[in-house]
């Protein structure tokens, strides 16, 4: 069937950064300024944070600032279907072939990583837009093939894992499966037929990820939510049958300043180490994949050193694809989250 065609074996990279606008809150509390600006869709432009002149008027005296290219940048007035068709839109069609791939959304926390890849039932996220668009591409594929969609959702919180679509979930262990790679053991996996049954269950799962007791405005801060959806299509009436099998994992990750963070007592100490350590071992598999990107000579990434990029091993490596959807706050106080989050997705490129 000329419709399998071969995947491509290089692993490719995308680095995106989207930046958001102030929310009412913030702007009815003072004193802040959308310091970020986005030029020509890929240049991020951050302003002195200290100096309240308008900048768009000061084009001559722009010396604090400090600007980034990136392969793509969103500004404050992007849609999430903006930054879906600039980056995961053109990648679906691999998943369908056949090709893991991975999406993630790295940033400090309240920096726009859920609205970003959840979203809500009026603006939906990436994870909604791309189940919407493998279920319309599949209404115009031929029909002599069995097609099928199964999706789990899943947190890693102080490295322990555990199942986001069901109530109150034990801690669940990585296996290694010798057709399907890497698995979890008893995580569960539902088979959906639209992409409308799933904003339900991403906003209950949300709502079981442990979230921190001592600030309430920083929910989710400290674990990694994990969406996979599985696509799997088997040609009808073959002599030999062979199975497609294509893996999108679409990753919420913990806010990004707890890696910078070590001066935390008891609890969240270990805590924060262990954000620390899934963070630091996907920073450095993203930055080999980064290199062997580039062409630069390919060096060996550290996979088996934190779950979560035990867990998007299959996603990560060799014959895959990768996007990196880095989020900043324009806010003038946010500015040095924002500087550490442009400066790690910079390194990434
Ligand atoms: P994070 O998941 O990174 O901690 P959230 O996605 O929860 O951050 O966003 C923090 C706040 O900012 C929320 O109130 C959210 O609705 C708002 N927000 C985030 N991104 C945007 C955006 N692009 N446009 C408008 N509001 C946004
Ligand atoms: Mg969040």
């Amino acid at each position: 069937a000329s419709r399998y065609v071969n995947a491509s074996t290089a692993a490719t990279l995308t680095v995106a950064v989207r930046a958001r606008p102030l929310v009412r809150a913030e702007i009815a509390k003072g004193g802040r300024r959308d310091i970020i600006r986005v030029l020509d869709g890929r240049v991020v432009l951050v302003l002195d944070p200290d100096d309240t002149k308008d900048y768009l008027d000061q084009v001559q005296n722009r010396t604090k600032e400090k600007r980034y290219t990136f392969d793509v940048a969103f500004g404050a007035n992007s849609t999430n279907r903006d930054v879906y068709n600039g980056t995961v839109r053109d990648l679906l069609g691999g998943v369908l072939q056949g090709i893991n791939t991975t999406v993630f959304a790295y940033g400090a926390t309240g920096s726009g990583k859920t609205y970003t890849m959840v979203g809500s039932p009026h603006d939906p996220g990436l994870m909604v837009l791309c189940l919407e668009k493998i279920f319309s591409d599949r209404d115009t594929m031929h029909r002599d093939e069995e097609f099928s969609v199964t999706c789990s959702y899943l947190e890693v919180y102080n490295e322990i894992i555990y199942d986001l679509l069901v109530k109150n979930s034990s801690p669940l262990e990585l296996r290694e499966d010798p057709e399907l790679g890497v698995v979890v053991a008893g995580l569960k996996h539902i088979t959906v037929t639209s992409a409308a049954e799933i904003m339900s269950l991403l906003e209950e799962g949300n709502r079981r990820r442990k979230t921190e007791a001592t600030d309430a405005n920083a929910s989710s801060s400290r674990s990694h939510a994990v969406l996979e959806i599985t696509v799997r299509r088997t040609p009808k009436n073959h002599y030999k049958v062979t199975q497609l099998r294509g893996k999108l994992s679409l990753v919420d990750l913990a806010g990004s300043e707890r890696a910078a963070e070590t001066n935390n007592a008891g609890q969240k100490l270990r805590d924060g180490a262990n954000i620390n350590r899934s963070l630091l071992a996907l920073a450095n598999c993203i930055n080999a994949l980064g290199k062997a990107n580039s062409g630069k000579a390919a060096s060996y990434v550290p996979y088996r050193n934190s779950k979560l990029t035990r867990l998007l091993k299959d996603g990560l490596s060799g014959n895959s694809r990768t996007a990196m959807v880095a989020t900043v706050s324009g806010s003038s106080d946010q500015y040095h989250h924002s500087i550490n989050t442009l400066k790690y997705a910079d390194r990434a490129k």
